[in-house]
Parts: C-alpha cells; sequence; structure tokens
C-alpha cells in the first residue's frame, strides 16, 4: 500500500518483490502453500490486539467474549474435520504443539521413539540440536535401505527392547502411507503412548486421500499451514482418551510452552478449517496426490531415482547419490530456472545434511494455483531438463529457456489475483 511504501520503503520492496516471486516462481516445497485470501485478511485484524490468555469462557483478562467465539468456531470445525472430541488450536506453530505434547506426556530422560531425521522425521522428533533430543533419550527407526519403505519389523524390534514412553510417528520427507495399525500395535505391546504428528499430511487425512491415525494414535499434532493451507500454526488432536488426558494437553499448551495465543491466527484457523470443510477442497487434495504421481512418471521415465521408488502421498524425494553433482548444487541450479525446491537428505545419506544427496519436491502449493497433471508433468520435465545440464557441467541454455517457460506457466495461473 502507498502508507507502507512512504513509512518504511524497504520493507515495500522486499513485499512487492516477494510477491512477485511468489507469482513467477514454481513452488515446489513439500511444506509449502498458499492461503486464501480469506485467511490472510483475518490474520491483519483487531484479533491481533487481544490478551486471551486461557481458553474460550476461562481467560485471565476481560473483553474476551468476541475472541472466545473465534477460538470456539475454530474447535468446533477442525473437530468436525477430523471427527475427533479433543482439540487445541493454540499452538503457534508445529514445534509449539510438539513440545507440549512432550511435557504432557513424558518426562525429561524418558525414552523416546522417533523417525529419524536423515530418513525422514522431523527435529521435534528427537534431533540432537532440539529440545526434544536434548532433554529425553531419543531412539531412533528409520527405513528399510532394499525398499526405502518403512522397516515396522525393526521398528518393533527397537521398541520391545528399549520400551519407550512415546513411539513418535509422522514425518517430513517420507511418500509411501504410514501403518497406523501397525504403529499402535508395535506401541501397544511395548506399552508407548502413540503420537502421530501428521503436520504434512493433514490436509489429506481430512480429504480422505491418506490414511487416517486418529482411530489409532493416544494424540495427533499438525501444522495448519502445509498440505491443510491455513495459516502457520499448529494443532493437537485426540479421541478416546479421558478428560485428565485432554487436561494435562491443554495445561501443556498453556501455560506449559506459551503464553497469550494468537488470536488472528486463531481466526484465520477457522477460516481455514472452514475451507476445508467444503466439497472443493477433497477435489484439491485429490489433485495434489495426482500431480505427485505424474511428476514421479516423469522423473524415473527420465532416469531418475525417487526413495521408495514413487509416492502415495503429496511429496517425493529425489536420490542423487552418485551423480556428480549435490542436492545443494541442484537446489541452486532449480533456483536459477525459478523452480524453487529443497535439498534434504537420502538414507544413508554419506554427505551433510547443509549438502545432501537429495532433492525433496511436493505438490500442494502448485496445485492451489491449479497445476493438473499435464502441468506437472511439463514441469518435472523441465526439471529433469536442469538437472541433466547440471549433470553435463553446462546449465545454460538450460536454465534460462526453463526460467522463460516456467514465468510464462505461472503467469497462466495466478496465485493472488
Ligand atoms: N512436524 C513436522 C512433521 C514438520 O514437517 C514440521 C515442519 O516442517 C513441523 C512439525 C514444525 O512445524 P513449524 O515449522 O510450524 O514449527
Amino acid at each position: 500500500s502507498l502508507r507502507l511504501a512512504e513509512f518504511d520503503p524497504d520493507l515495500a520492496a522486499a513485499l512487492r518483490q516477494e510477491a512477485r516471486r511468489q507469482e513467477d516462481h514454481a513452488e515446489l516445497i513439500a511444506s509449502e502453500n498458499y492461503a486464501s485470501p480469506l485467511v490472510m485478511a483475518i490474520q491483519n485484524s483487531v484479533f491481533t490486539n487481544k490478551y486471551a490468555e486461557g481458553y474460550p469462557g476461562k481467560r485471565y483478562y476481560s473483553g474476551c467474549e468476541n475472541v472466545d467465539m473465534a477460538e470456539s468456531l475454530a474447535i468446533e470445525r477442525l473437530k468436525a474435520l477430523f471427527d475427533c472430541d479433543y482439540v487445541n488450536v493454540q499452538p503457534h506453530a508445529g514445534a509449539q504443539a510438539n513440545a507440549a505434547v512432550f511435557l504432557a506426556l513424558a518426562q525429561p530422560g524418558d525414552t523416546v521413539m522417533g523417525m529419524n531425521l536423515a530418513q525422514g522425521g522431523h527435529l521435534t522428533h528427537g534431533n540432537p540440536s532440539n529440545f526434544s533430543g536434548r532433554h529425553y533419550k531419543i531412539v531412533p527407526y528409520g527405513l528399510d535401505p532394499q525398499t526405502g519403505r518403512i522397516d515396522y519389523d525393526e521398528m518393533e524390534r527397537i521398541a520391545l527392547e528399549t520400551r519407550p514412553k512415546m513411539l513418535i510417528g509422522g514425518f517430513s520427507a517420507y511418500s509411501r502411507h504410514k501403518d497406523w495399525a501397525r504403529m499402535r500395535a508395535i506401541a501397544d505391546k511395548a506399552g508407548a503412548i502413540f503420537w502421530v504428528d501428521m503436520a504434512h499430511v493433514a490436509g489429506l487425512v481430512a480429504a480422505g486421500e491418506y490414511p487416517d491415525p486418529l482411530p489409532h494414535a493416544h494424540v495427533v499434532t499438525s501444522t495448519t499451514h502445509k498440505t491443510l493451507r491455513g495459516p502457520r500454526g499448529g494443532i493437537i488432536l485426540s479421541k478416546g482418551q479421558d478428560e485428565d488426558f485432554y487436561k494435562k494437553l491443554d495445561s501443556a499448551v498453556f501455560p506449559g510452552v506459551q503464553g497469550g495465543p494468537l488470536m488472528h491466527i486463531i481466526a484465520a484457523k477457522a477460516i481455514a478449517f472452514k475451507e476445508a470443510l467444503q466439497p472443493d477442497f477433497k477435489t484439491y487434495q485429490r489433485q495434489v496426490v495426482a500431480n505427485a504421481r505424474a511428476m514421479a512418471a516423469v522423473l524415473l521415465r527420465r532416469g531418475y531415482r525417487i526413495v521408495s521408488g514413487g509416492t502415495d502421498n503429496h511429496l517425493m524425494l529425489i536420490d542423487l547419490s552418485g551423480k556428480p553433482y549435490t542436492g545443494k548444487d541442484a537446489d541452486a541450479a532449480l533456483s536459477e530456472a525459478y523452480i524453487t525446491a529443497n535439498k534434504n537428505s537420502v538414507p544413508n545419506d554419506p554427505r551433510s545434511p547443509f549438502v545432501t544427496s537429495g532433492l525433496r519436491i511436493g505438490t500442494p502449493a502448485v496445485t492451489t494455483r491449479g497445476f493438473g497433471v499435464a502441468e506437472c508433468e511439463r514441469l518435472a520435465g523441465w526439471l529433469c531438463d536442469v538437472l541433466d545440464a547440471l549433470e553435463a557441467g553446462r546449465l545454460e541454455p538450460a536454465t534460462a529457456r526453463v526460467r522463460a517457460q516456467v514465468v510464462e506457466l505461472c503467469r497462466g495461473h495466478p496465485v493472488y489475483q
């Protein structure tokens, strides 16, 4: 706006350039999406001014009747979306939702089992640099190196040997269905609480396009900004547990790990959940999966390897080990061509997480802007063209040509009119 441009021209320029970047680049970062104009608009509302420590009807400040309404709408809609009887919509982000679960259900020093970050897990599932890895004794599980799929027999063996307090399901870079029933059975045998972090696939789960963890898990966490396509934020959900369990989760969020909730974000969550309850959200999620499958098929046809050989969800991990370039090189070359993806470790990656031998790509964002199978196939072809050129040691003219094609395709599918 004019006032921003006058008051803060530097920030205004950053904003203008970011808007242009988002319109002109093909966004393949699997954890990103474009929130709707309504979701964005309500974040920029007077709800941001209100302190509301506590929960609806039980606040520490007065004047909360309207934010109570907003939070209650978010709660009701989220319960309807995932057919569950407990939700907490206050976590500021996925990491805070996960911190609250640790705080509520385990004691520092307890053994907790989570998926290895290097094999598709998340930092908050026990990485040594994260609070989870610092305060809990983490036992990782991972993939079968032959199949690139989760090795449940090995998971069971480790769980029975180490008797973890919690078993964490969920991932940031796994392209297959997870067998939640099997994981619950393993947790039960080992005497563990089964917690699923469905951050990556929450939108697919809501639309029935990915196995639903709620019937199997004691507790489920998620972000709201990935496939769920809401504002940046976190949530906690559960069903079939007792009131005491739910109280522990609530008090772990507040006052356990957070102070005042972000009421403008909670209002935006209410809108996003209403959007996710509309019939066209199912159509969108089905397209996300179809687009990912189509991209995987092109990559395989062009001779690229995908961990586990393909995808059943919104993402895939391209295995570049054995190539004369790294995941970091691939990420940088694609950026030149306006294709945004991220370098990612592959199972047993000899390179550091800052370099890696893999590339993670996903379809939630491009599908939101209207790309279908045909557009995703073209995009995958261009991605291969750039990687082929990188392997040949000569990026130009491929990157310049692809960049022009990407911009043209993107401008035909504007994100925000
Ligand atoms: N859990 C999983 C599985 C994730 O992939 C992520 C984000 O990448 C998070 C949690 C953390 O979410 P946030 O970045 O909102 O803290």
